[in-house]
């Protein structure tokens, strides 16, 4: 018997998280972004609950590849564009389109030998200073592009520091705009956050949206708003079961460095799930699970194989108990990977990614 930890993809939560983001970039057409094997839940597990998007966004060609495997005609963009020249005779051979941020990336392309030329999104670095040209270079980077025969067409691309908090995404926007006003092309600005929050904008809307978090379900600006308050499924289950039970008295402790010691009678549920199943290490004492679809809390450290957690308010568990890490469990209870992430003093975006290898992963198709 393998250990009853188990990962659950839902793809009619993928649906929906992609409808909302739709109703909150009406017209823009949407990339869904599935980087990092789809923020971790496989792109194969995602992409039929995914397909219902324009376009695939991600950075790796291997993935690019496994998309275009599974029958995706579509557009795919690579968000980073290529990392060295040949990249381009598979961007050639896949039709995949690319974004330009550096002037070796145009070198790249000036000296690619293609049949096919290709769709470019042409980065400015608008202020997040990670990629991109600055607003005074974009205008000789796009000209430049403009005039070689490998390009056919150029997009517009900017990606915000700040769209889930309180800087917000007003002074990148203005220099966007300021610095594109004259250009043709279509435009792409908004992640998940500024998608939901700033959207309504139709400047900062543009033609594609790049949605990744929320599609997975995640609400890009936690706490402030949570993924109730955006209507957002979880799309990612990390369920197991109590493989023991242990009944605690007043001053015994749990686990690793004793760091939970009971303070009266306590009955505590041994679960099958660990760091090196990518539940974080960094969670304590009071982080929430759910036991048979029950909110309580874990106790003591987290082991690699292992965790305690408060049988106090579900004291029908026991043996065999379901343990809902993150997710949904059989009951319709939800436990949002934001709060776990939180208590972690992390993101849902980390956890999702980390899910280990050794999990098993089964999909919901409905
Ligand atoms: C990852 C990424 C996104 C998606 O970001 P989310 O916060 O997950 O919505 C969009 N654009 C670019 C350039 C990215 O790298």
């Amino acid at each position: 018997m393998p250990r009853p930890i188990q990962a659950t993809i839902h793809q009619p939560a993928l649906r929906s998280n992609l409808a909302r983001v739709r109703a909150a970039a009406p017209d823009a057409k949407v990339w869904a972004v599935v980087k990092a094997n789809a923020y971790g839940h496989g792109i194969e597990r995602a992409f039929e609950g995914l397909r219902g998007a324009d376009g695939f966004a991600l950075l790796d060609l291997l993935e690019a590849e496994r998309v275009r495997a599974l029958g995706w005609r579509g557009p795919i963009l690579l968000l980073e564009g290529v990392f060295e020249a040949r990249d381009l005779e598979l961007c050639s051979r896949l039709g995949l389109w690319h974004a330009i941020h550096s002037d070796e990336q145009i070198d790249m392309l000036a000296a690619h030998k293609t049949q096919v030329p290709h769709r470019v999104f042409l980065k400015m670095n608008s202020g997040m200073n990670r990629l991109g040209f600055t607003p005074q270079r974009y205008r000789s980077a796009w000209t430049r592009l403009d005039a070689l025969p490998q390009v056919e067409e150029i997009s517009l691309m900017t990606h915000f520091s700040d769209a889930d908090g309180a800087r917000g995404i007003g002074h990148q926007v203005r220099v966007f705009l300021e610095a594109t006003r004259d250009l043709p092309g279509e435009r792409s600005l908004c992640n998940s956050a500024a998608t939901l929050r700033h959207a309504g904008q139709s400047e900062v809307r543009g033609d594609w949206v790049r949605p990744g978090i929320a599609v997975y379900g995640s609400a890009p600006d936690y706490p402030e708003n949570d993924a109730a308050h955006w209507k957002l499924q979880p799309t990612m289950t990390l369920a197991t079961r109590i493989l023991g039970v242990q009944q605690l008295q007043a001053g015994d402790t749990v686990g690793y460095g004793s760091s939970f010691t009971a303070d009266g009678p306590t009955r505590v549920g041994i679960v099958a799930c660990g760091y090196a199943d990518g539940y974080p290490r960094h969670c304590t004492t009071g982080t929430p699970v759910l036991v048979e679809g029950v909110r309580t809390r874990l106790l003591g450290r987290v082991s690699m194989d292992m965790i305690a957690v408060d049988l106090g308010p579900v004291p029908q568990a026991g043996f065999d108990s379901e343990v809902t890490m993150w997710g949904r469990a059989s009951n319709g209870a939800i436990l949002s990977i934001d709060e776990v992430a939180q208590s972690a003093g992390t993101l849902g975006y980390e956890l999702m990614c980390a899910l280990a290898q050794r999990v098993p992963v089964v999909v919901d198709e409905d």
